[in-house]
């Protein structure tokens, strides 16, 4: 169980997720990476190892965009490589989610999605959320419900967050087993698995209860 930061706001969002992140580095992880949604499309970068090789990944000049999520992985389920890092995406490139903790019924999920024609492409327990998510989504379900019904197919622990193509300054956080919060901004909102990635920007803090859900957008949650 790992980090997690997410920005929706009128600042660029990657350099400040980045950031978070970096303020995260203290809880140890083996991966890390951005998902950044910009002009009708999510750009994604991952890397195994330091922060500083994801940094080295993205280049000198941060993607652009308002709204992304960030994550620092600690392997439960695949190999610490770069596919295996999150954000984790869908099939069709709408979607990227981040996650903390353990989905045990990945196994059983996994296979049923594979039969619907879904194709993965890391190891992770992770990666089923993202496309249950997609087969709610993409049929026109508002991201939160799409989430939420998700979850209920779920068994385990989590803590995550996701941004969709089709939402492009809303991210949909929720959490059951692993911390997760939400912190208010001006114009601004941020959300977090611990509060020491967000405190340089708003003391204003909202954690989530478990089993709740939270639909963040730049002026309101
Ligand atoms: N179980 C997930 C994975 O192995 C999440 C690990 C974490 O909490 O960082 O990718």
């Amino acid at each position: 169980m790992c980090g997690i930061v997410g920005y929706t706001g009128t600042r660029a969002a990657a350099p400040l997720v980045l950031d978070g992140l970096k303020r995260l580095e203290y809880r140890g992880y083996d991966s890390a990476g951005l998902a950044v949604v910009h002009d009708g499309r999510i750009d994604i970068f991952k890397a195994a190892g330091k922060i500083a090789i994801l940094e080295r990944e993205i280049g000198p000049t941060p993607p652009p965009g308002h709204t992304a999520i960030a994550h620092t992985r600690w392997a439960t389920h695949g190999a610490p490589t770069t596919a295996n890092a999150h954000p984790h995406s869908d099939c069709g490139g709408t979607l990227a989610l981040v996650h903390n903790g353990i989905i045990e019924n990945a196994g059983v999920l996994r296979t049923a999605l594979t039969k619907r024609g879904h194709v993965f492409r890391s190891e992770t327990d992770t990666e089923v959320l993202v496309h249950l998510v997609e087969e709610l989504h993409t049929k026109g379900t508002p991201l939160v419900d799409a989430v939420a019904g998700a979850l209920r197919q779920v068994e385990g622990t989590y803590g995550i967050a996701v941004v969709s193509t089709r939402e492009p300054d809303t991210i949909v956080a929720a959490r059951r087993g692993s911390p997760l919060l939400v912190a208010i901004g001006n114009g601004e909102n941020f959300v977090a698995s611990d509060a020491s990635a967000v405190l340089a920007h708003t003391r204003s803090v909202v954690y989530l209860d478990e089993g709740e859900i939270a639909e963040v957008r730049p002026g309101d949650y």
